[in-house]
């Protein structure tokens, strides 16, 4: 994988967001019959979902044929295992693996080809330079940083460092864009306003990772002075959707993924089920994402990008865990330890007071016991191990129909400090 293929990537994406509706329905297409043919060719899982359905695969010509196809959960995936889901068509030594829950509380493995990193690199790219990021220009990227390390112009700095941190790798980074998860970007942006500290101020703010609410949105442009641009990824498919300068809903990559917005339930919630027309080594075919969504304004967005909207994502949300004396802490913290646990499932933290917290957990296979026992380890280690935890394996964590699903819930009282 070298830049230059990257660049030429980026350079097709660029094109692409500026073409009609018929050009880019006819990319998609095309895109969409090699995958389906890949798939029903190299993958059991899909070729045993096509046969039992009655699909033949080349039924599926257009993303409205797609309807016919049954959807897939992560617990479906989970359950048939990587000898199903796997294509058998990528050498396993070129699949690059990747284990997170994000904020579905439900740890996932993910394989990607190298072909397709390049594509996700290329997305982003494309989504900053919509944000006023350039070439060779400062980036400050406060994220997961296993696995990254910083060079020329890209500064990472690791989501669980505390705000006092961030603000130091800020003023010393002096980046034009600053990217990064909302959680951290909040704390940080809080921690400004309230020291009323010198800050640099970046010409773009570029969130992701949770659903950023209109008060967050004007606490990162005042304690920033910046514009702010949010994205909207998963970590199964990398960026999916992005904002624009007119900040009028998220512009959805309709070149390399298909989204439907599914209702369910009796509240007609839309569930975003997705496609993702570039994933080789592990395809995602309508897949759930576990977010719900608001579709965007029909008509075409006054940047010139032809590409339709998505207005709202709902239900990716963490809460952050307050300590005594005020302290908080990053939920992170939490999920990426716990969601390390072999054998873990789905899960769920959920704060019932300053030191007391209980772990909500489907438990997917082995010894209940001592799934229970390594989270009140990782959770002590975290915490202290003066807090109380319990540990609940459960059926299902699905919330109620209507009802956002929290990762890491608090229900502490606003203000709570003993
Ligand atoms: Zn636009």
């Amino acid at each position: 994988m070298t830049l230059l293929q990257t660049l030429a990537t980026y350079n097709e994406l660029r094109r692409n967001q500026w073409l009609d509706r018929k050009a880019l329905r006819r990319i998609q297409d095309a895109k969409l019959r090699r995958l389906i043919r890949h798939a029903y060719q190299s993958v059991p899982y899909y070729r045993q979902l096509f046969d039992e359905a009655g699909i033949p695969p080349d039924a599926i010509r257009t993303a409205e044929d797609l309807a016919q196809i049954p959807i897939t959960t992560k617990s479906a995936l989970l359950a048939a295992g990587p000898e199903a889901t796997v294509s058998t068509a990528v050498r396993p030594d070129k699949l690059i693996t990747e284990t997170t829950s994000g904020s579905t509380g439900q740890p996932f493995t993910t394989r990607f080809d190298r072909r397709f990193v390049r594509i996700r690199d290329a997305l982003f790219l494309r989504a900053l330079t919509t944000a006023g990021y350039r070439f060779g220009d400062r980036l400050m990227l406060v994220t997961s940083t296993q696995g990254k390390t910083s060079r020329s112009g890209l500064h990472y700095v690791s989501l669980l460092e505390p705000p006092e941190r961030l603000l130091d790798a800020l003023n010393r980074c002096r980046p034009r864009v600053l990217y990064g998860c909302v959680t951290p970007l909040r704390q940080l942006a809080s921690y400004i306003r309230e020291m009323g500290a010198a800050a640099h101020r970046p010409k773009a703010v570029v969130s992701t990772a949770e659903a950023l609410d209109d008060e967050t949105r004007r606490l990162f442009m005042e304690a920033f002075g910046a514009e702010v641009y949010d994205i909207f990824g998963l970590t199964e498919m990398g960026l999916v959707a992005w904002e624009c300068g007119q900040h009028d809903g998220y512009h959805l990559a309709e070149d390399t993924t298909v989204t439907e917005f599914i209702p369910t339930g009796p509240d007609g919630a839309l569930r975003l089920v997705m496609t993702n027309l570039e994933l080789r080594g592990m395809p995602l075919i309508r897949f759930q994402t576990g977010d719900i969504g608001v579709p965007g304004p029909s008509e075409q967005c006054a940047c010139g990008r032809s590409l339709t909207r998505l207005q709202r994502i709902e239900g990716r949300i963490v809460d952050c865990i307050r300590l005594r004396d005020g302290l908080t802490l990053s939920p992170y913290r939490l999920t990426l330890a716990l969601e390390k646990i072999p054998g873990i499932g789905r899960y769920q933290v959920i704060q019932e007071s300053l030191d007391v917290f209980t772990i909500l957990h489907e438990g997917r296979s082995g010894n209940g016991s001592e799934t229970a026992e390594a989270a009140r380890r990782v959770m002590h280690d975290i915490i202290g191990t003066d807090a109380r935890i319990s540990v609940r394996q459960e059926r299902s964590l699905d919330p109620p129909p209507g009802r956002k699903f929290r990762v890491v819930e608090s229900r502490l009282p606003p203000g709570a400090t003993r």
